[in-house]
């Protein structure tokens, strides 16, 4: 049977990272909806297409009918695969939009594997990936300013997401502090 699982966590927390190991080893298929928007705005010269770059470039949240345009056709393809939703959902409406499109393909969630790490951790890990960076692979959001906005916007918008999952019975709450080795094991405990 297929796993579905979502990555719930801040900016910097380690999700992009843990998906990564989870593509390379465990064979599952990354659905990053910040990865899929940056593809298709990037040579996007329409002026949808310019506004949702500023948003992004800004820390704020694209509108949910275009995010859910995006993600719709890309469920029902990929619906037998192993799936991490990764950046989706990030309010309670594309929570229970995606539980909506999971069960009209006679699926569901298996576990939503929340990332607990303190906000301050957040600052001095993009700190550190500025510092070290040749600014080439930086993203344009990845400045303190706009890293604040991100926590403001995740805590107002997608944390209540928290409780929703809690109540289903789907959530499992990890330390991301922890080593990249050790976060990575403690999710295979969950998904395996
Ligand atoms: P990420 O790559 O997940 O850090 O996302 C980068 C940016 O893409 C976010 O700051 C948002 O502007 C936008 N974005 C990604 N996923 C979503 C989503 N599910 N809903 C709204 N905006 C999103």
């Amino acid at each position: 049977m297929s796993k579905k699982i979502v990555l719930l966590g801040p900016p910097g927390c380690g999700k992009g990272t843990q998906s990564n190991l989870l593509v390379d080893n465990k064979n599952f298929f990354q659905l990053s909806t910040g990865d899929l928007l940056r593809a298709v705005t990037s040579d996007n010269k329409s002026e949808v297409g310019q506004k949702i770059k500023k948003i992004m470039q800004q820390g704020g949240l694209v509108p949910d009918n275009f995010v859910i345009d995006i993600i719709v056709k890309k469920v029902s393809d990929l619906k037998d695969q192993n799936i991490i939703f990764d950046g989706f959902p990030r309010n309670i409406d594309q929570a229970k939009f995606l539980d909506k499109s999971l069960e009209s393909e006679t699926i569901s969630l298996d576990h939503v594997i929340f990332f607990n790490i303190d906000y301050k951790v957040l600052e001095s890990r993009i700190e550190q990936r500025i510092e070290q960076s040749s600014g080439e692979d930086l993203r344009t959001d990845d400045n303190l300013e706009v890293l604040n906005k991100r926590i403001n916007i995740y805590k107002e918008s997608t944390l209540p997401i928290v409780d929703y999952y809690k109540n289903k019975k789907i959530l499992c709450k990890i330390d991301a502090m922890e080593s990249i080795e050790a976060v990575y094991n403690n999710i295979l405990k969950i998904i395996e």
